[in-house]
């Protein structure tokens, strides 16, 4: 087999192992903006940093690239284990004082994944050096997603993701969503978890980890404030950490530096990614407050756990870079001011849509809820793929959105995700709304012959 180079790639045209089997993928050369190149010329719109909320700077950056390359100009690498550099020195002390003034330590890593392990790793380890060596267990919404390693996937109850898997998960304890469907005052998720904490035994307890905003597993929705305030005090009266999953809200997706910034409770740990590395490298982390960090401190003084890259001179000269842009573009402080008439113009670009329930939006961080539009209330059938239908017409209308499926616990439907940059001006905004109105225009009118037939 010849590997095929051009517009489109199929899995028998290739050597790569592609994730979907039957999807011709695009081939991208290059992007500048919120625009993406493929090699055949089509130029398609980026409304979600890539694809995975990621490129919150947009493409072509220059002034990104030359920051990373003067940094490899320097030196190829050093492992953290034995060496420490000053872009890692200078990264946590800058992030410390602009994003994140509450936190006492930040600890590198290179992926979402990665990060939210290392936050399972780390909150077991303050419980150990504490002398409470029962707590283990992790809680979390059953609908999220934590990472794609085994540790981080039991963080999720959503069955599709777990299987096959599921002999190599630990049982963690799951949470329903506490959404306007099921719980919009977050009482009855508060009631499940004090069932959970007396069934599991909260001494066994280590932590509370979620998203504070959730993105693809719930886009753009965060559990009411009675929720946060419970979840405070149970952590008072029962000791568990709080960890927040901010790999995609953090670094001001959400309209500040992180979600958190706006709930009634402060994490004990929170986790970043994707934004911090724009795209450039991949870069991610754990925050954690000086409590966290006083345990090991006052204990074994060693927390084990770190990977090949963690801290690596090249990616944190990119997180730098990456910092300076948000604040001297004053890119959250755009996010946080334009968030809410982007929801606004969506929501009205979208009113008049059947298949369309709810629009909701933090900042830059966008959901659309699918229903089924013979009741615009239950969730589409299944063997229509709505998600994937969204997301191909998404495509012929030159357009990238990401759309995540139903999950069979009934917990979600099919919803659509939109990410756009910070850097979006106010007409690729309202190109942005347009074509993506077009596209629920188009699924709708297919959603509802496949029905009829
Ligand atoms: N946490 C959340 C909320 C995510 O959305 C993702 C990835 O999409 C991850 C963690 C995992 O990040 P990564 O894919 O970089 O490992």
């Amino acid at each position: 087999m010849a590997t095929r180079t051009g517009a489109e790639i199929r899995s028998d045209q290739t050597h790569v192992f592609p994730r979907l089997l039957d999807l011709p993928y695009p081939s991208i050369d290059r992007g500048e903006g919120v625009w993406l190149h493929t090699a055949d010329g089509r130029r398609i719109l980026d409304a979600c940093g890539g694809g995975a909320m990621v490129a919150c700077l947009g493409h072509g950056r220059r002034d990104i690239v030359e920051a990373s390359a003067a940094q490899g100009a320097e030196i190829a690498y050093i492992y953290y284990h034995q060496f420490t550099n000053e872009p890692q020195e200078r990264l946590a002390r800058r992030m410390l004082e602009v994003a994140a003034p509450g936190m006492a330590r930040a600890r590198f890593v290179t992926g979402g994944s990665e990060a939210n392990e290392m936050a399972l790793r780390l909150a077991r380890a303050y419980h150990v050096e504490r002398g409470e060596p029962g707590r283990w267990r992790f809680v979390s919404p059953a609908q999220a997603y934590h990472g794609a390693t085994l540790a981080t996937l039991a963080l999720t109850g959503r069955s599709t993701l777990r299987q096959p898997y599921d002999p190599y998960l630990a049982e963690h304890l799951h949470l329903p969503p506490s959404t306007p469907r099921f719980d919009e005052s977050g009482e009855e998720a508060l009631a499940e978890l004090d069932r959970l904490l007396e069934e599991a035994g909260p001494e066994t307890v280590a932590a509370f980890l979620c998203e504070p905003v959730s993105a693809a597993a719930l886009p753009a929705y965060s559990p009411p404030v009675p929720f946060w305030k419970g979840l405070a005090e149970r952590r008072e009266e029962h000791g568990f950490l709080v960890c927040f999953d901010e790999v995609v809200t953090g670094f001001g997706r959400t309209g500040s530096w992180f979600a958190a910034d706006a709930l009634p409770l402060e994490p004990d740990m929170v986790t970043f990614g994707k934004g911090l590395g724009a795209g450039y490298a991949p870069l991610a982390g754990v925050l954690c407050r000086e409590h966290v960090y006083e345990a090991v401190a006052s204990g074994s003084r060693n927390f084990e756990h770190g990977h090949t890259w963690d801290g690596a001179p090249q990616i944190c000269a990119v997180g730098l870079a990456v910092l300076d842009a948000l604040e001297r573009e004053r890119l959250v402080e755009r996010v946080a001011d334009r968030g809410p008439s982007l929801r606004d113009e969506l929501a009205s670009a979208l009113a008049g849509y059947e298949i369309v329930r709810e629009v909701r939006g933090r900042g830059f961080l966008l959901g659309i809820e699918l229903v089924d539009p013979r009741d615009g209330e239950s969730f589409l059938p299944e063997r229509l793929a709505a998600a994937a239908l969204v997301d191909s017409t998404a495509l012929e209308h030159d357009l990238l959105v990401t759309s995540s499926h139903a999950t069979p616990d009934g917990y979600a439907g099919d919803q659509t995700l939109l990410a756009p940059a910070f850097t979006s001006t106010d007409d690729e905004l309202a190109e942005i709304v347009a074509r993506v109105a077009a596209t629920i225009g188009d699924a709708e009118r297919r959603v509802k012959e496949d029905l009829e037939t």
